[in-house]
């Protein structure tokens, strides 16, 4: 079926989202080591001092470019600079990290997407804070979800490539990872001090212009769903559901959580079998030992129109693109994390399980917004000679990520510009 451009752009980028089968969410990778505060290739190089404008933050500019260019070369890698006065009395330089992955026939303007956000600077203040949670975990988070929905977004553009169904409304669907300088404030938080990045990447964004005919008028249009996060990676955090416009995604994720917890594959769940009690020497068998009351991460699925939405109150990152027209669902926890600003926001005092479970919880939501079922459970797409007959299947263990295929097509060349 094709749908043209016009009426492409009459339905809303909420008409399609598939859930996951039991098989393809049992299929996503966990980040495992990748994790580990001191030696994961992911998370340990960001927990470190990154206040803005120093070599800290400098290296883990660094980090995000090289994860980007090592292991998700299709994805077009952009940066926005911007200098501006701080509260400190001296213009400080912000840069803004942004990955984005379209499909390969897409043109500019036509794509709208799943954006995956949260802020890389850490607070000046307390010194040698390192913000944990605040939000070194979540950038890790996001990179976790990116790599791990990457091979399948290349097996599902190539098969619909083959299918020759480019250009219909399914295929202007992409994902865009957005690292975000400069939400601290330096002093005393305040709309001069506070989301430097965030401020600047809106602004600019809304005055850029797409070519005429484009689906979306802006960059900051073909943003489908602002998705933050922030101060997550402590133990039973309770996100509320902040936002009326956006429940629905709300209701996705939590029904996402409710699914992979039934799994068993929530880590931190105390019916995980990692923390299941051997039985009692002297039971019987008979009836199973009942489970424990299982936590969620999102209790609002069920919350009534008529009910308090607290969204635009909590000050963060969405703040400025939200002004801007931008649909935003904040997964920020509701109390913040006892230690919120505090020196102990280390790497020691994340719940390392927890932060498993909410890099798997969104790589899920991602994959189920970009319609990655069937396309995401390694399949036998490893093809070798065997004696003369042609090609035989064979089947590859492990995770997507440790199995991923060579992208079919290399799109957008990972390539360094400002906005
Ligand atoms: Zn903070």
């Amino acid at each position: 079926m094709h749908i043209p451009t016009l009426l492409a752009a009459l339905i809303p980028a909420t008409a399609a989202y598939t859930k996951l089968s039991d098989s393809s969410l049992k299929s996503l990778p966990s980040p495992g080591s990748d994790f580990d505060i001191k030696t994961g290739a992911l998370l340990s190089p960001l927990l470190t001092v990154r206040v803005p404008g120093t070599p800290g933050i400098a290296a883990v500019q660094a980090h995000f470019v090289t994860f980007f260019q090592t292991h998700l070369p299709s994805w077009k890698l952009s940066f926005q600079n911007s200098t501006q006065p701080t509260a400190l009395g001296r213009p400080l330089p912000f840069v803004n990290i942004v990955a984005t992955r379209d499909p390969p026939w897409a043109k500019q303007g036509d794509v709208g997407r799943l954006a995956l956000v949260a802020h890389y600077d850490s607070k000046i203040d307390p010194p040698g804070f390192i913000g944990a949670t605040d939000s070194a975990a979540p950038c890790a988070m996001i990179l976790h979800a990116a790599r791990s929905v990457d091979a399948a977004l290349t097996r599902k553009w190539e098969a619909m490539k083959s299918a020759g169904q480019t250009g219909s409304l399914e295929g202007e669907k992409g994902v865009q990872i957005i690292l975000l300088d400069g939400e601290e404030a330096f002093l005393n938080w305040s709309d001069e001090d506070s989301l430097y990045g965030a401020r600047a990447l809106a602004a600019s964004w809304e005055q850029a212009t797409n070519p005429a005919m484009s689906t979306f008028r802006t960059p900051l249009s073909e943003i489908s769903l602002f998705l933050l996060l922030d101060l997550l990676g402590s133990r039973n955090p309770s996100v509320p559901s902040y936002f009326k416009t956006t429940h629905w995604a709300y209701q996705n994720m939590a029904s996402a959580e409710t699914r992979l917890r039934a799994l068993k594959l929530f880590k931190s769940s105390p019916n995980h079998p990692s923390r299941k009690k051997a039985p009692a020497k002297n039971s019987k068998g008979g009836a199973p030992a009942r489970e424990a009351r299982e936590p969620k991460f999102l209790p609002e699925a069920n919350k009534k129109d008529t009910a308090t939405w607290l969204g635009g109150l909590i000050q963060d990152d969405h703040i400025p693109f939200m002004a801007k027209g931008v649909e935003v669902l904040h997964m920020i926890p509701d109390p913040f994390p006892t230690v919120w600003h505090r020196i102990d926001d280390d790497g020691a005092h994340l719940d390392g399980a927890t932060v498993e479970d909410w890099a798997l919880l969104v790589t899920a939501f991602a994959a189920e917004w970009l319609d990655l079922e069937g396309y995401l459970a390694a399949k036998p797409v490893m093809k070798r000679e065997v004696g003369g007959e042609g090609e035989a299947e064979v089947v590859m263990g492990g995770t997507e990520t440790d199995a991923r295929p060579e992208p079919v097509e290399v799109q957008g060349r990972s390539e360094l510009s400002n906005f």
